[in-house]
């Protein structure tokens, strides 16, 4: 790493809980000295030194449109000048609320919030207020926030450190979650009560690194869930504006009771939102019983950006161009690790992917534990000194936006391609 980012990081490291503000940032999943980013354009980030890369961690997920799209950067610095929060409502709010319940109809009424966990957070309360049950249930490599309850088995940096359970979370408040593993509708079949207030889901699995939902999985669930009298929560916070416009939902064709938001609906700036029914939305106050709210919730420069993005994203065939050049990508790669004899699976769902270093098939948290970390740490910091920035750790998802052009993605094959076959080479010695 340059010399730069190596002071920082000690510098940081002094004042800031491991040099980071977010565990997995701190490189410890791969060892070494994380980069410091100075600036992003486009498809690119720059470090405290100066080396640029080619991202493909995108902010883990938000910036869907590449940084600095100049759209969105515009709506950003006009909301500037007219002030940063009022701490009272605002038109900008309905109009990226309207954009987000004619893009996933599941949700007819939204409750902005400050960050995924917020949203996440809120979902089990309005579950729980709804139904009076008090259970959750969710699946084992699930992230869904640093929520208390939540935190039992969850995937992201708990995972990528082995400490998949938090410290400080009362026995009392994790004896009301359940957790079984993703893809498995007979273990939810078998862990189902009469007390479950809701499963929460990630309808694409992405932090345990890219799990794509098997054919007729949350058809299951939503089943089970109407049987069982259960809400279905689905966690769109990384998914939803990022496999389709309309989220997981959309693609699936799966109606959930509470959907959360996050990542690209704000475009880089901190947010979070809720939204389900009318009628379920009712018991949020102040029109119902269910408290919730946020000094800053629905702040002015956090709405700009966010529906700047979602309007580009929803006036374009970006979806389409995502699709065909990760495809593009992930066939360079398969390709590649097959020429040098690197056994990997690459899992995908439109521009969100992880390449496991592991035969698979991965299909849960089990299966995404099998892959060798060491070789996939190996691979990172190669590719780091080729010029890419992935997801520093073997279970998160890496993402492509629309400013990856079909040179940043010829760029990336080739040097995969070294890069595996530098891998090959020396576990093969
Ligand atoms: C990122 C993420 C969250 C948490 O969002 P934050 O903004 O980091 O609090 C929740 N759920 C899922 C599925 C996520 O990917």
């Amino acid at each position: 790493m340059g010399k730069n980012s190596e002071s920082l990081f000690q510098r940081a490291q002094e004042v800031i809980p491991g040099g980071v503000n977010s565990p997995v940032r701190a490189f410890r999943g791969v060892g070494g000295t994380p980069p410091f980013i100075d600036m992003a354009l486009g498809s690119r980030v720059f470090d405290a030194d100066n080396l640029q890369y080619i991202d493909c961690v995108g902010s883990w997920g938000p910036m869907i449109l590449g940084h600095c799209h100049r759209y969105v950067v515009e709506a950003v610095k006009k909301a500037a000048t007219r002030g940063f929060s009022f701490g009272a409502p605002t038109a900008a709010e309905i109009e990226i609320a309207e954009m987000i319940v004619q893009a996933v109809p599941s949700m007819e009424m939204v409750r902005l919030v400050n960050s995924g966990t917020e949203a996440t957070m809120s979902a089990l309360r309005l579950a729980r207020a709804a139904t009076g049950r008090n259970t959750i249930m969710k699946f084992d490599g699930g992230y869904h926030g640093h929520v208390d309850s939540l935190l039992v088995k969850a995937g992201s940096g708990g995972a990528t450190f082995n400490l998949p359970d938090s410290a400080g979370v009362p026995k009392e408040v994790t004896a009301l979650t359940l957790s079984v593993p993703y893809n498995d509708l007979k273990a939810v079949r078998e862990a189902m009560t009469d007390d479950v207030a809701a499963i929460i889901v990630e309808p694409v699995a992405g932090n345990m690194g890219c799990i794509p939902p098997q054919p007729g999985f949350l058809q299951g669930l939503r089943e089970i869930c109407d049987e069982k009298g259960s809400l279905l929560i689905l966690d769109e916070v990384m998914t939803g504006f990022r496999v389709a416009y309309g989220g997981a939902q959309a693609l699936y064709d799966i109606k959930p009771d509470i959907t959360t938001l996050g990542k690209i609906i704000g475009g880089g700036m901190p947010i979070g939102a809720y939204g389900a029914s009318r009628k379920l939305m009712e018991l949020v106050s102040p029109l119902g019983p269910m408290y919730q709210a946020g000094t800053l919730s629905g702040n002015p420069l956090a709405v700009a950006s966010g529906r700047a993005t979602l309007s580009v994203l929803r006036n374009s065939s970006i979806y389409d161009d995502l699709e065909e050049r990760t495809s593009e990508f992930e066939e360079g790669v398969r390709k590649a690790a097959e020429k040098h004899g690197v056994p990997i699976t690459f899992n995908r769902v439109g521009s969100m992917w992880t390449l496991f270093f592991t035969e698979g098939p991965v299909t849960d948290f089990e299966s995404a534990n099998q892959s060798n970390r060491e070789k996939f740490a190996r691979f990172f910091h190669l590719m780091l000194s080729e010029g890419v920035y992935l997801p520093p750790s073997q279970l998160e998802a890496a993402f492509f936006s629309a400013a990856h052009a079909k040179k940043d993605i010829l760029q990336l094959i080739e040097r995969a391609d070294r890069v595996l076959k530098k891998v090959a080479w020396e576990y093969s010695t």
